[in-house]
């Protein structure tokens, strides 16, 4: 499909930012949405860096509540507030954000400017005639979700079959693009012989979690699987402690879920002079595997 997906990674790094690396924060924009995975602290500076409006904010997921990824909330939403935002922020989390949304908002003593609606979510929770938003409980110690967005397939019109069969233009071939067969002089014609189906794009999000049997199901057949990936393979049990991924679980789980390509993120400062222990690990298992970079872009 010819979507406009596009990934802006603004904070890349685990629980300790370093130089290159900002707490957790992902910018997904589709047509007039903007909606950010997590917000960790420096998460503004991080899209003014990226050259990118954080007025343009529709949705924030959050994934969970440790402070790397929720640190910049605070400093993000008295920002809108001081810069005129007029729209509905909807924020979206695990069970217990509307509590911690409320305690935060007191806390910073945020003075209502705008309407901000707090969601406890799982589930399929929102969905436009265009694409829809998924969430799913992880193991992490407190109540953490993965996300999916999901483009809705579209069935299109086979130009060249169309001009083939001699079909005028107007009401019949809406009719088609329904997936109705129609009658014209006395000839029937078949939808799915001069329609196809566009497939849309499937994008996941799995941040902080111990490897668990709802993961892969939950991310099948993703064109692009944004994993975290905090240890390497030789510290399996230390991961497993602090609850978290390996390098060689988040390739082990790309491969079993079928997703196209996998984006290592949530970094260790232990591999910051050697990133490549994490990436190299992983692509053992799964081939098409990066690890993101602040302020890098993907488009799908
Ligand atoms: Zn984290
Ligand atoms: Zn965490």
């Amino acid at each position: 499909m010819t979507s406009n997906i596009k990934l802006t990674f603004l904070g890349t790094a685990d629980q300790i930012p370093s130089a290159n690396r900002n707490h957790s924060a992902i910018l997904l924009n589709y047509n007039e949405e903007n909606i950010l995975i997590d917000c960790g602290e420096g998460t503004q500076r991080q899209f003014r860096k990226a050259k990118l409006n954080p007025y343009k904010t529709t949705r924030i997921l959050i994934t969970h509540w440790h402070g790397d990824h929720v640190l910049g909330l605070p400093g993000l939403l008295q920002t809108l507030a001081m810069s005129g935002y007029n729209k509905t922020l909807y924020i979206y989390g695990p069970k217990g954000t509307e509590f911690l949304m409320r305690g935060l908002l007191k806390l910073f003593n945020f003075k209502k400017k705008y309407e901000i609606k707090i969601k406890e979510v799982q589930g399929k929770f929102f969905e436009t005639k265009d694409f829809y938003l998924e969430a799913k409980s992880m193991e992490h110690g407190i109540p953490c979700n993965a996300y999916f967005f999901e483009e809705k397939s579209k069935t299109r019109i086979d130009k060249k079959k169309l001009k083939k069969s001699g079909l005028p233009l107007g009401p019949l071939i809406s009719k088609l693009k329904s997936g109705k067969n129609i009658t014209y002089k006395n000839k029937k014609y078949l939808a799915k012989n001069l329609t196809y189906t566009d497939t849309g794009k499937k994008i996941s999000i799995v941040l902080d979690t111990l490897l668990n049997k709802n993961i892969t199901n939950f991310v099948k057949n993703s064109d692009v699987l944004i994993c975290e990936s905090s240890f390497s393979s030789d510290l399996e049990d230390k991961a497993k402690e602090h609850l978290h991924l390996t390098s060689k679980q988040a390739g082990e789980i790309a491969k079993k879920a079928k997703v196209k390509k996998l984006i290592l993120t949530h970094l260790s400062q232990r591999y910051e002079k050697n990133p490549k222990k994490i990436l190299n690990e992983t692509k053992k298992i799964f081939k098409n595997s990066t690890l993101a970079k602040d302020l890098m872009v993907v488009e799908i």
